[in-house]
């Protein structure tokens, strides 16, 4: 794909998604809509990769990326209903690896992978199997607290999926032990309660060298939701950086200005591209895919990457 250019139109300014002209696939341009984090039933999003696709289109974008944790089960079936329309937009392959620094679940979203990169699947298989471990220990410490089947509820919300926090957090929540997933996560499931379970996952530099490998573009995914310091978030930058790191979130569905501009600022000190995604689980009050996914001039983007290689 060639890549354009132009830089993006300035922040907040909502009109460069208005009246543009029919979007050229062959080229990704400021006006182009771009959401590169989003999930599928095949981890913990709540729309199958067909709904989520067809609600990709109905919202406008044109770039969008489906970022499952640690699987790329949902891609092929994306994939063949995108190519089932009559106006199909460009789909990233995807995937979200978890890793660990310093104790905190860092992200990694691969973008632009090579989802048949054997040495990939092997690593996602091992990341899944790391999963299922994790999960069967936060099953059982919520029942030494007193909730038991916990587990069990979540693989029934999960099916066959890579079994997520999101999973326990739906799952506790429809039992009504909190009202939300956040509440979940606050009183069980965050770092130190009592279902929480001290991260067993590899170092980012493998995950990294693992994206590179099968040809993909390594993201720091959403620097400012791991609650971390000014100082260590950009200590984890400039980390993710000598670690291999490509580019980093800036822009995010939900975030103030300050977040936006402060994030920025450290992908171009560090050196890193910049992109942006909204991290769709599913549909609700606040997030919605590419939405307020607004992109502020002067930065390098993602797809501006050497190894983004995106053609039709
Ligand atoms: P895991 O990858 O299993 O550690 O789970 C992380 C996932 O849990 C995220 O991708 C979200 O889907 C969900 N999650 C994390 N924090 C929260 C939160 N505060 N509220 C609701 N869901 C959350
Ligand atoms: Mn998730
Ligand atoms: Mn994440
Ligand atoms: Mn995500």
């Amino acid at each position: 794909m060639q890549i354009s250019a132009n830089l993006p139109s300035p922040s907040g300014d909502k009109s460069h998604f208005a009246n543009k002209t029919k979007y050229n696939s062959a080229m990704i341009t400021e006006n182009t809509l771009a959401d590169l984090h989003s999930h599928t039933t095949a981890s913990d999003g709540q729309l199958t990769p067909s709904l989520l696709l067809e609600r990709a289109l109905e919202k406008g974008v044109e770039l969008l990326a489906i970022t499952d944790h640690d699987t790329v089960a949902g891609l092929d079936e994306a994939h063949a209903f995108n190519a089932g329309q009559s106006a199909p937009l460009t789909l990233v392959d995807g995937v979200e690896i978890s890793t660990r620094w310093h104790a905190y679940d860092i992200h990694i979203v691969a973008l632009d992978i090579d989802r048949h990169d054997e040495n990939l699947l092997a690593f996602l298989e091992r990341q899944r199997e790391l999963r299922e471990e994790r999960a069967r220990e936060i099953g059982a410490r919520l029942e030494k607290a007193g909730i038991p089947g916990a587990y069990e509820g979540a693989r029934a919300l999960a099916g066959d999926a890579a079994l997520s926090r999101g999973h326990y957090a739906r799952f506790l929540a429809e039992q009504g032990h909190a009202p939300d997933s956040a509440s979940v996560f606050k009183k069980f499931l965050g770092r130190g309660k009592t279902g929480y379970v001290p991260n067993n996952w590899g170092e980012m530099a493998t995950a990294i060298e693992v994206i590179h490998n099968a040809g993909g573009v390594a993201v720091l995914a959403h620097p400012s939701g791991y609650q971390l310091s000014a100082k260590w978030l950009k200590r984890l930058v400039r980390e993710f950086k000598a670690a291999g790191g490509d580019a980093m979130e800036v822009v995010l569905g939900q975030q103030t200005t300050d977040d936006r501009n402060n994030l920025g600022a450290l992908a171009t000190l560090n050196g890193l591209y910049a992109s942006v995604g909204s991290d769709f689980h599913f549909p609700g009050r606040w997030l919605e895919l590419g939405k307020n996914l607004y992109r502020p001039q002067g930065l390098n983007w993602v797809w501006q990457c050497k190894q983004w290689t995106i053609t039709k």
